[in-house]
Formats: structure tokens, sequence, C-alpha cells
């Protein structure tokens, strides 16, 4: 029961909106849907701009999938300007309108798959079903986060804080773009929106539905380009709060900006952070092999690997790994790599050449050492694209690894059941606390594992991605993040100037 576990926060119980419905997607086991999406795939390219940035097709670089005019330091200036100017008009109007603003967003972006689904395979190289899954976020954002301000918000006095800087990644081009400015936008704020310089068009998308459903054009300003546009807003003093995701580094600049100065009514300014993590899966010997498979694959290599919560650190019980890795290698080289314009790949590429060469550079390494490396095969058509092979690569311990690799390589350390407890401290002791996972059928080895780990988000016999909005509230501390999961009950309340349930608390 939610509302007896956050009791001591006094949380009004419809925060958890418990009528609301997740978005049900498309069915991809359907013969029909799918011979539909096919048709409609390799022509969702974007072919109305001319001028401005190529946005080249990660799969195949030989496709312009669209154009866009990134933002000058005049543009962000004037957009600002106007946002703050637009910010009586949105904050005035009632939060039941602003919801069912965000509402009819939703209900034009489920309308509008067949073309987003499309637009998102090309321009960031996701596969299918997770382009499904995107839009299917995207969604759920826009309805949980309006439900929650016309039901538990609608009778609190609470002030928006100003024109807000949402600057999102490129990893979920529209969910977690959708969802900051969401959050924002239900909450009264106005948004200058950056999104991820290899990712404008569906982030474009998303705005002229936005605009459509009725949020006022300077309520919302699409700022398309490069870090310093992201740079340019979070030194601006009239941004009164951030939103972001994306690398710790970058997530250190702007806490560091933003310390140099407070909002208007004395507070330091809000920043909510997603961003890395070193997440780990323990497996002991009594986990179910098989399952334990199905879930490495799809928390290590879905995505290419290329999800914040996606795992990194597979720690083996001695007995009984090998017959694991047997298994894991041959699953793996099963997985079919390629363009994800054919609904039969299972893996995309990595976003970009820099990418690609880093996470080359990290595996090459590894190998230099002398330390056991499996790779699944890389079709030939491959060449016009950034790929890389889901890899393993067998390290004696986690001390091994300084950094987040942002891709599909997957680090195995095996362990003996009297080191159980060291293992967890290594995991800990990488500062980073996102995603951890525990594979067992002993309670007690569970129970261990799960009351010790440093992670926001801990799953049990079962993968480590795909937090579900409003029901898996999604993000992490430490080195992983600061602020209040996307997703959850407390998002919008650090986008708000008085947040009256926590003053109380
Ligand atoms: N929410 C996503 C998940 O649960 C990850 C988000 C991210 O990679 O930033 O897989």
């Amino acid at each position: 029961d939610p509302t007896a576990r956050n009791a001591a926060i006094r949380l009004p119980a419809d925060l958890y909106a418990p009528e609301r419905q997740n978005s049900r997607g498309l069915d991809l086991t359907d013969e029909n849907t799918l011979r539909a999406l096919a048709a409609v795939l390799p022509r969702s390219g974007i072919h109305d701009d001319t001028d401005g940035q190529p946005v080249v097709n990660p799969a195949d670089h030989r496709d312009i999938v669209g154009r866009i005019a990134f933002t000058t330091p005049e543009q962000v200036d004037a957009a600002i300007g106007r946002a703050e100017d637009a910010g009586a008009g949105w904050s005035g109007t009632p939060p039941s309108v602003r919801a069912a603003i965000l509402a009819r967003a939703a209900d034009a972006l489920e309308a509008d798959m067949p073309r987003l689904l499309g637009l998102i395979v090309r321009e960031a190289g996701r596969s299918l079903p997770n382009a499904v899954a995107e839009v299917r976020e995207a969604v759920d954002f826009l309805r949980y986060y309006g439900a929650q301000v016309a039901g538990s918000f609608r009778n609190e006095t609470h002030r928006p804080l100003g024109p807000v800087a949402c600057i999102s990644p490129w990893n979920f081009p529209l969910a977690i773009f959708v969802g900051q400015v969401s959050a924002a936008l239900a909450a009264g704020n106005t948004v200058l929106a950056k999104p991820a310089e290899e990712t404008p068009l569906i982030a474009r998308a998303a705005v002229r539905i936005l605009h459509a459903a009725g949020v006022p054009p300077d309520a919302l300003h699409l700022l398309p380009g490069a870090g310093d546009v992201g740079a340019r807003l979070v030194g601006d003093r009239r941004v009164r709060g951030v939103v972001f995701t994306g690398s710790t580094d970058v997530a250190r600049l702007i806490q560091r900006q933003l310390a140099a100065r407070l909002n208007p009514d004395g507070t330091p300014v809000p920043l909510i952070a997603e961003t890395g993590g070193q997440n780990a899966l323990v497996v002991d010997s009594s986990a179910l092999p098989e399952q334990v498979v199905a879930d490495v694959l799809s928390s290590a290599f879905d995505s290419a690997g290329q999800r914040c919560s996606a795992l990194r650190v597979l720690c083996l019980q001695d007995d009984g790994a090998e017959r694991i890795l047997t298994m894991l290698r041959g699953a793996m080289d099963e997985l079919s790599v390629g363009n994800p314009d054919r609904l039969a790949t299972d893996i995309g590429p990595v976003i970009s050449a820099e990418a690609q060469a880093r996470i080359t550079a990290h595996i090459d390494t590894l190998r230099a050492r002398g330390y056991r490396i499996h790779q699944a095969p890389l079709p030939p058509d491959c060449t016009h694209g950034t790929f890389v092979a889901p890899t393993i690569i067998e390290i004696p311990d986690i001390a091994v690894l300084d950094r987040e690799i942002f891709g599909p390589v997957l680090h195995v350390v095996r362990f003996a059941r009297k080191d159980m407890a060291r293992v967890l401290r290594d995991i800990n002791a990488t500062g980073y606390a996102l995603t951890f996972g525990v594979h067992s059928r002993i309670d007690d080895t569970i129970a261990a594992l799960t009351s010790r780990a440093q992670a926001g988000n801990i799953y049990v016999n079962r993968n480590l991605v795909g937090a579900v909005v409003g029901v898996q509230p999604f993000g992490g501390h430490g080195l992983s993040g600061i602020g209040p999961k996307a997703g959850g009950p407390l998002y919008l309340r650090r986008l708000l100037s008085r947040c009256p349930v926590l003053d109380g608390a």
C-alpha cells in the first residue's frame, strides 16, 4: 500500500492516481499491425526543411532523416524573454485545463504512432519494440503528471517556478523529452526545451503536437542545438529551474553553474538530474539459468546498451557461472544486429561514430589486458552505420572499471559464495546508485542484497530496464542523479516554488 508506506511525508492518496491506466501501445505480435508498420517505417522522414543541420540515421549514414536549424545565442535570449512573459498566462490557466491539454497531446501521440515510430527508428536507431515503448512512455508521462495537477494538487496553493530549462538526451528522444516538458508544463511553468543535438526531429514533432493540443506557443520553446544552447540557458538568471538527463560530468557543470545564483525568492535554483549508472546484477547458484540469460540479454544489450538503467556488471557465483556463460554466448550469437528498419532487428546502432570509437577503445583496452572476451557476430551490411557487436568481457573485479561505458558491453565478475558481501560492497563503492538486480531463489540472499544495495531502482528475478511511469518511479542518487524520481509522486513538487506537503513534513 503506497499510501501507508509514504504516510510519514503525508502524501495525498490520489497522487498515485489509482484509476490511471498506462498506454496500451501496439500489439507487435499482430500480423496486420506489423504489415502496416512495415509499409510506413521506411518513409517516416521529415522532408519539410531544406536548411539547417542534417540529421543522419545512425544505422545508415547515407540516409538524411531531416534538417533543423540550430538556435543562435540571440534566439535563446529572446525565447527566455518570451517564456518569462508567458508565465502569468500559463500559470493562471486552471490546472484542470492544463491537464486536459496534456491529455489531448497524449491522445494525439497515440493517434500519430506509426509516423512517430518511424522517426524514432530512423533518427535514433532504436528498434521497433523500443520505439513503441517510447511512445507509450511519453503518453504515460503526459497523462500521469496532468492527472496529478488536476487531482491532488487542485486545492493547494502552489506557485510555479517560472521558466524552466529541460535538457534531454538522445537515448529516449521522445519519452524523456516529453517527460521533462510535461512535468514542467503541468506544474504551470513555461519551458525552454533543448533536445539532444543528435535527435531534434522527434522533439520537434512532439512540440508541434503539444502546441496543436493547446499549449501556447510562448509557453513552450524548442531550442535545438549543441551544448552551448544548454549552457546559455543554465547561465541565465531568468531560468528558474533545470531538468537534465545526461552524463554525470555535465550534471556537475550544471550544478556548479546554478550554485552561483539564487532564485528571486532567495532559494537555490532547483535541479533535477538523471545521470549514469554502473548497474550490477548479482546471480547466485540457485538462480534459474534460462531466466537469467533472458534477463541479462535484455538488460545489457537491448537499445544497444544505451540506457542509463542498462546492466553493466554481471556478478556470477562461480558454481554455475560457466553454464550461464555458455548459454549467454549462444544466445548473444542469435541476436539480430542491424538496421532497425527491419522489424526482425533486435539490436540497432550506437548513436554516433564518436560513441562507437569510445566503446571500441574500451573493449580494446580490456582485450589488451588479456581478459576473456566474446562478441556476437556483426552482419556484413553494417558498414554504413555505427554498430558495435554485443560484447561480454570477463574481468577480475569491478574496480577495473573507472567509468560507465554507454553501449552493448557487459562485464562479468565471478565470485565465491563466501565473498558475496564483498561483491556488494564493490558495487556500492562505484558511487553510482541507479539500478541493481538480484537473481536468486533464496529469500535470505534476496533480502540481504536488496537491503544493502545503493540503487534507486532494485529488481528481483527480472530484468533491470523499462521502468513504467506511475508504477516504478525511476531515478537514482549518488553519481546517478539528484532530485525526485521521474514518473513518481514527488517529481512535480521539485518544479514548484512552494511545496506545501513537504514544507509541513
Ligand atoms: N527509464 C528507463 C528504464 O527504466 C531508463 C531511462 C534512461 O536510460 O535514461 O529503462
